[in-house]
């Protein structure tokens, strides 16, 4: 007898050995190496095999010695679906692929519209329907312990699974922790766009391998080693009961369909067969390697279940007997290495079950829950990722714990094969609206709501809650008489429809009018524009997708990544970032592998430069091959907008700055202007200086040392010294004079005064300069204008220009006209000689600092019309060469005063 510690320590020693085998393939896959086997079609095959479970370990030879053949239906219904890939499982695969699609309930949602409602309502659908399914498997493993614990005499089987001397509660914890444990530490190590689990798929491969050879073994066992050889167990089933076992065609036909919706809609079927899937081609080897294993698996149930009935004693637990047959022949060994079948095969079961369905409550209602939460203060997809894995985690041990829970509360009883075939019922409802979304467009949301609700009712009211027996949750008047007394709502003989067998009538009414509720509503409601162009993908999927690629593709992918990364982060930050991954790889060169690890470290680098949405779009579309989602590409545009507006701040910002550069700019030409005129009007005074200077100089030099110089000759130097001393006063005069103007600490002396008496100050100190005679010609009633201003600055320009036409008039007769023009607010004064005019070029110029005209008379500095213009601006009026005048002409323009001013003015006058 195998003591329970021995076969608990086996047990251990397996479990760490799955872990081993799982971690190394989660590094190799994280590594990109090991593709040959984890991405090979067998591996693809074996992981499908989870469909057998500790129902199909076990509960097969039950189902056998219990019905007879009807067992095989639960084979049939998914070898059809295999051999019939090319039709359904290829498009599937196809769509999940190309839509990253995660679950069936993500699959249905994204089809209709991308339905949270939908993807709510199946979930909801799949936790009830495989809760029961996964504590059967708790239930399955605690029972074949029990087996092994029972005292001699019972170790038979003569159990009913509730008198177990182990504490079955215990046990069953225990074992819930260690499979949490397991799809915690494997199934959410990290977040992969697509859903992959390298660790889960290999260890479930490895499972496989082991209930197959477990139940061979015990298969070899019975027909050699009990029966005697293939002949005598043919007999023996001959002459049992199973041999002559009547077919019911109906039920047949029913639970073949069942199992083989099932196949196709179980959640955890869906994460192998396509969420898994690495490449098509791999449904094709399995098409005929899937049916196979199924046949292996199903080849020695019969004989199994036929010398079980006849070695061991009546009342023996039929589903027991692949133990409980190799135990009572003292085979411990063989009894153990079937226990491991057993245990493996409700542990991989367990674990894909759970990893699926958490993967849809976490999708489609934690998270949506957590965002609405108001939760939504993530900047980066990092931050998202967290709380994803973390809310995986919490969804495993809530669905782990509730088959726990049912578990318990269903006290482990019933047949294995009979809540097997519940849970089927619970998820083939999906079928309809799975396959109306992947083949028909005209399927709506509104539908696809109705069938699956009007479907889900009927499986509970026909199927779920009669299976707990009379009395448990529906009353024995109920089941006998229909709800509410009413007789056409009897669960077992709805619509007065009796006489059936209740699972085939379960299964017709759910289906049946599940699809018919699909239909009528689908074709009675319009689709909304998301669903429409949903459908239209789904149904022409092989329109417009490839093949989905294998992820030993992204091989070359490194080389896109790095012509992405270039483009983006520019070519030495690109290949730097490069370098440092592949020595983090411990690669001496070359590119590094496209690793998850290495790929997070780029898309967050990327996220830097364009955001982190963008970012995951692109690394994923090229990573993945996997088309961008509606709310990629909203992410996308919000970060491209934000950008745009950010540079157009930007070119606000420059051009303001441009503005002012090109400010400081003229400023500066100014500066550099008045620094040279600076230069130049130094240079000009100091020549100016010179010239009286060097004269005085030499004649007092002369007048110094020459010894015989005439009295006459005497007094012609000293008045050449004296001449040229009142030069140089009358200059540095006209300097000062002009530097107190330029810098407006001039202070005006206003006065009023008539035009006329101004005119003949000017005209008398003007030829009292003795400069040269000069008839002026006056009209001296046009001169009577008043006028309120600084009457001394007024006639010294005046004067200036008076004596100007002295100096410079070349006329043999000099002649000056004076003319006064006054109209309105101003009086404009003419002095015009009959000169011969000043040049063109030069009448700007005249009016600058030290300008003279070349080739004229005259003595003068250049400074006299820059005092005028200065004083004149001062006066606030104007000074300026008159072009069209008969010699050279000058015009001063001033103002007058107001009216009011001017009767004053002339009262002043009058009394004066
Ligand atoms: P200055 O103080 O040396 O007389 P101005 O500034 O008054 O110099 O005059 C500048 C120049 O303008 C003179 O050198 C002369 O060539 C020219 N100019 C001024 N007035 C007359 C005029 N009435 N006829 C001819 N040229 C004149």
């Amino acid at each position: 007898m195998v003591s329970l510690n021995q076969l608990i320590a086996v047990c251990l020693l397996y479990v760490v050995g799955l872990f081993i085998v799982a971690f190394a393939a989660e590094r190799a896959a994280i590594r990109g190496r090991g593709d040959w086997l984890l991405r090979s079609p067998l591996v693809y095959t074996l992981s499908l095999s989870i469909y057998c479970t500790g129902w199909t370990f076990y509960g097969a030879v039950g189902y056998a010695a219990r019905s007879g053949l009807e067992y095989v239906t639960i084979y049939l219904g998914p070898s059809l679906v295999m051999i019939g890939w090319w039709w359904l499982l290829r498009r599937l695969v196809r769509i999940g692929r190309s839509h990253r699609v995660t679950s069936v309930a993500d699959l249905i949602s994204s089809r209709y519209g991308k339905s949270n409602l939908l993807a709510i309502l199946v979930t909801v659908m799949a936790v009830i329907g495989v809760t029961p399914y996964i504590a059967l498997q708790l239930q399955s493993v605690t029972l074949s312990l029990s087996i092994f614990a029972a005292p001699a005499g019972v170790a038979n089987g003569v159990l009913d699974g509730r008198a177990e001397p182990i504490n079955t509660a215990q046990a069953a914890f225990w074992i819930a922790i260690g499979l949490a444990l397991f799809t915690v530490l494997f199934g959410t190590r990290n977040l992969n766009v697509n859903e992959r689990h390298h660790g889960v798929v290999i260890a479930i491969a490895v499972e496989a391998v082991v209930k197959l050879l477990a139940l061979i073994a015990v298969g070899v066992f019975v027909v050699w080693g009990l029966a005697g050889g293939v002949t005598e167990a043919m007999t023996r089933i001959d002459q049992s009961a199973i041999g002559t076992w009547q077919v019911d065609g109906g039920r047949w036909a029913a639970l073949t369909f069942l199992a083989a919706a099932a196949f196709v809609c179980l959640p955890r079927m869906f994460q192998v067969m396509v969420v898994e899937n690495d490449e098509e081609r791999h449904l094709q080897t399995a098409s005929w390697a899937f049916p196979l294993y199924l046949m292996m698996m199903s080849l020695f149930v019969v004989p199994i279940a036929v010398v079980g009935l006849d070695l061991l004693p009546a009342g023996s637990n039929p589903d027991l007997f692949v133990l409980s047959l190799p135990l009572s022949q003292g085979h411990n060994t063989l009894a153990m290495f079937a226990f491991l079948g057993g245990f493996s095969s409700a542990t991989s079961m367990v674990i894909v079950a759970t990893l699926a369905l958490s993967t849809m409550v976490s999708n489609h209602i934690v998270m949506p829950i957590w965002l609405a939460l108001g939760q939504t203060s993530v900047q980066q997809s990092g931050d998202v990722r967290h709380v994803v894995i973390l809310s995986r985690r919490v969804s495993i041990l809530f669905i782990i714990s509730l088959g726990y829970f049912y578990y318990r509360a269903s006290g482990g009883s019933g047949a294995l094969a009979a809540i097997g075939t519940i849970s089927f019922g619970g998820v083939a409802q999906f079928l309809p609206v799975l396959l109306g979304g992947i083949f028909w467009r005209g399927a709506t949301r509104m539908g696809a709501l109705w069938g699956l609700g009007i479907g889900f009712g009927l499986w509970v009211f026909t199927m779920l809650l009669p299976s707990f027996g009379p009395d448990a949750v529906l009353s024995a008047a109920t089941l006998e008489q229909g709800l509410f007394g009413i007789g056409w709502l009897r669960p077992q003989a709805l619509f007065g429809v009796g006489g059936l067998d209740p699972t085939v009538h379960a299964v017709v009414w759910s289906l049946s009018l599940n699809t018919l509720a699909f239909i009528l509503v689908s074709l009675f409601s319009f689709p909304s524009p998301v669903e429409r162009l949903q459908g239209a993908q789904f149904v022409n999927i092989f329109d417009h997708s490839s093949p989905a690629r294998g992820w030993t593709a992204s091989v070359a992918a490194s080389e896109d990544l790095m012509i992405m990364a270039q483009r983006i982060l520019g070519a030495a930050e690109a290949q730097a970032f490069f370098r440092a991954q592949a020595q983090l790889q411990e690669k001496s060169e070359g590119l590094p592998e496209p690793t998850p690890a290495f790929v997070q470290a780029l898309e967050r680098e990327l996220a830097a430069s364009v955001g982190a949405a963008t970012a995951h779009a692109m690394v994923s579309q090229l990573v993945g091959g996997a088309s961008v989602s509606v709310q990629d590409l909203l992410a996308v545009a919000d970060e491209s907008a934000q950008m745009l507006e950010y540079s157009s701040q930007l070119e606000v910002k420059s051009r303001e700055l441009s503005d002012t550069a090109e400010k400081l700019r003229r400023a500066n030409d100014k500066l550099t202007q008045l620094s040279h005129q600076k230069d130049s009007f130094l240079s000009q005074v100091s020549h100016e200086l010179r010239t009286p200077m060097t004269s005085i100089r030499s004649f007092s030099e002369i007048l110094r040392d020459a010894e015989a110089l005439s009295p006459q000759e005497k007094t012609r130097y000293a008045s050449i010294i004296h001449s040229e001393t009142i030069r140089l006063t009358r200059l540095l005069d006209d300097l000062l004079d002009l530097s107190v103007l330029e810098n407006g600490e001039v202070t005006l002396n206003q006065q009023r005064g008539s035009l006329r008496d101004v005119l003949d100050l000017a005209v008398t100190t003007g030829q009292a300069a003795n400069i040269r005679e000069i008839k002026i010609d006056r009209d001296r009633d046009s001169e009577d204008v008043a006028l309120e201003t600084d009457l001394d600055r007024l006639s010294q320009v005046f004067i200036n220009l008076i004596t100007n036409a002295q100096k410079y008039c070349v006329s043999d007769a000099p002649c000056l006209a004076v003319r006064v023009h006054a109209s309105g607010s101003t009086v404009a004064v003419d002095f015009i000689d009959n000169g011969a005019g000043i040049d063109a070029d030069a009448r700007d110029l005249i009016f600058e600092k030290f300008t003279r005209v070349a080739g004229q008379g005259g003595e003068g500095a250049g400074l006299g019309l820059a005092i005028c213009r200065e004083i004149i601006t001062r006066l606030r009026g104007e000074i300026s060469y008159l072009p069209d005048s008969p010699g050279t002409g000058f015009r001063v323009t001033l103002p007058t005063p107001q009216p009011g001013k001017l009767q004053e003015l002339n009262r002043f006058a009058a009394s004066a």
